[in-house]
């Protein structure tokens, strides 16, 4: 290869990683079936909109690598087992019977898709109405909500997430390992996601590296709580 074409596929790569979303549809699989298929919904902000508190080239990477990964590899998935679920809800109930690549890829795209819809700039703060009074009513205060949800950020080994679910109509915190998630049949506690926070590293360390804490605390100052209002009744 010379160094004239090097450069041009170089060019294209870049192109490519600014471009996600349109070339990910692109690629996207479709089975002929009714089978299910995940996409990737659009951020509903720029890259650079969570700063500083989420940095622009995690945002580009998290979004246009990582998330464009799990569901290329979901759809990939379900194709290859030819996997009966027409829904989420029955794919998620019966992932314990489907393969590692399609438990781990099915959750890694669904939960981004909750994670980048519960952020936004300039939100924050402490919610209202309903979302307000479900918190109090489950954990004394907002504080203490914030406190307990942190602790289990904080306590998840490894790879997870922290997930603020409704389950019978309460609220509680729980987290999960790797891509699972509190729909899955697998999950320890099964509710109704309102709002996720991923504490894989790839989603804060080349901003805050092993200080997941930090990350943690700044994430508080971009929780859209109009989204996880949203969430209660649906
Ligand atoms: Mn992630």
């Amino acid at each position: 290869m010379d160094r004239k074409r090097f450069f041009s596929l170089g060019a294209q790569a870049a192109a490519g990683a600014v471009l996600a979303p349109s070339v990910l549809r692109a690629i996207e699989l479709r089975p002929t079936s009714n089978a299910l298929t995940f996409s990737q919904t659009p951020l509903p902000y720029p890259y650079e909109a969570l700063e500083p508190h989420i940095d622009t080239l995690t945002m580009r990477i998290h979004y246009g690598k990582h998330h464009a990964a799990y569901v290329k590899n979901a759809n990939e998935a379900i194709a290859a087992e030819a996997n009966p679920a027409t829904t989420m809800e029955q794919l998620f109930g019966t992932i314990g019977s489907a393969s590692a690549k399609l438990r781990n890829n099915a959750g890694g795209a669904w939960n981004h898709d909750l994670f980048w819809s519960s952020m936004g700039p300039g939100k924050g703060g402490s919610p209202e109405g309903k979302v307000s009074d479900a918190l109090v009513g489950a954990f004394g205060s907002f504080e203490k909500f914030k406190e307990v949800f942190t602790d289990a950020a904080m306590k998840r080994f490894g790879s997870g997430w922290a997930w603020l679910i409704s389950r019978d109509g309460k609220f509680e915190v729980t987290s999960t390992a790797n891509q699972d998630n509190p729909l899955m049949d697998v999950s320890e506690v099964h509710g109704k996601p309102l709002l996720a926070l991923d504490v894989w590293e790839h989603a804060y360390y080349l901003k805050y590296q092993n200080k997941r804490a930090e990350y943690v605390a700044a994430w508080w100052n971009l929780v859209n709580w109009d989204a996880v209002a949203g969430r209660i009744d649906k």
